[in-house]
């Protein structure tokens, strides 16, 4: 029987390990499919506070599980397949074989929504990107043309914040206005450096043969016609998608997937507990995740000890 299982191995994961190690809790740490979570998606991380050189993403995850595991988290590699918890403990199937538990921390996060080209898979890290929080201040977008696709508060967020960094940012949208909030959308439109493209999608991103970004190109899905725009960065910021669908049914979600944490860290079951990007569609970074992680594992502990007395 496990005292506490966290499902999941980002910044959120990791943390919660970290604490209920330092607990003496012995977590059970599963990394799910993919472990160290985003950030080990992305290259250098200038903004997790502590590393003023910047970090690179899969450096930091690795130091953060050394650090948990120093103290007695078990990390392993497994995927959560079912949950049961709808009794005492709660039952999880994790690669077929069963796990028993007190506590369970749900920190399995978001995945970025990919456009499904394979061009764009093909250049990931090379120039297109899912993250410009992260990646848009690297030296080979400065003063150049960047792409953003996706018309939502997201990919409003992102062309304006690229605006700092490129020399013009290309907003390309399916459709003819934007779904972002208004305030969002009227900044980005009164913006002197993003220029909209409306009812167009990306088709591919060139140039794979040369394996860098030079350029995407565009069809626009009323007229069909189709463009080259030059850019050195494709910008994809088309949601994300929380994953949670194995909670569906049993823990509270909203209308997009994210758990609904309940006083702070805790959910709608007693014993279950949140962090992270699957409960969060605002924040969406590695601190804001750490310390998700840090108020889940607390919770933890206070409900375990409650329940010993
Ligand atoms: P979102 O609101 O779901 O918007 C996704 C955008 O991507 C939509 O414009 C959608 O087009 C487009 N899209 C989806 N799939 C596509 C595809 N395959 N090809 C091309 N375009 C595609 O996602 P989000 O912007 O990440 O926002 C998610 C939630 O977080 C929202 O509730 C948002 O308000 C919130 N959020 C808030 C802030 C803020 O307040 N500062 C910042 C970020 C996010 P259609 O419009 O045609 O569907």
């Amino acid at each position: 029987m496990e005292k506490v299982v966290i499902i999941g191995t980002g910044c959120a994961g990791l943390t919660a390990a970290l604490y209920t190690a330092r607990a003496n809790l012995a977590p059970l740490v599963l990394t799910g499919k993919q472990p160290g979570g985003l950030l080990t998606t992305t290259s250098t991380v200038e903004n997790f506070p502590g590393f003023p050189e910047g970090i690179d993403g899969y450096e930091l995850m690795q130091r953060m599980q050394k650090q948990a595991e120093r103290f007695g988290a078990r990390v392993q590699f497994g995927v959560l397949e079912k949950v049961d918890l709808s009794g005492k403990p709660f039952v999880l199937t994790v690669d077929g074989e069963t796990v028993q538990t007190q506590t369970l921390i749900i920190a399995t996060g978001a995945s970025h929504r990919h456009l499904g080209l394979e061009s764009e898979h093909k250049l990931e890290n090379k120039g297109v990107t899912f993250c410009a929080t992260c990646d848009g201040a690297l030296p080979m977008f400065r003063s150049q043309p960047l792409v953003v696709v996706g018309g939502g508060d997201s990919a409003c967020e992102e062309a304006l914040y690229l605006t700092r960094f490129g020399s013009v940012i290309h907003l390309v949208h399916r459709r003819e206005s934007l779904r972002a909030s208004r305030i969002m959308a009227e900044r980005v439109l009164a913006h002197p450096k993003i220029k909209p493209h409306w009812d167009s999608v990306v088709t591919e991103v060139l140039d794979v043969k040369q394996d860098k970004v030079l350029g995407v190109r565009l069809k626009n899905v009323k007229t069909n016609a189709e463009s080259v725009l030059d850019c050195a960065g494709l910008f994809v910021a088309i949601g994300h998608i929380p994953n949670t669908q194995l909670f569906q049914g049993t823990i509270h979600l909203d209308d997009n997937g994210y758990i609904i944490p309940k006083k702070g860290a805790s959910t709608n079951v007693p014993g279950v507990f949140v962090a992270g990007d699957c409960a969060d569609h605002v924040y969406r970074q590695a601190i804001t995740a750490a310390g998700m992680g840090c108020a889940a594992a607390i919770e933890a502990e206070r409900y375990l000890e409650a329940l010993n007395q």
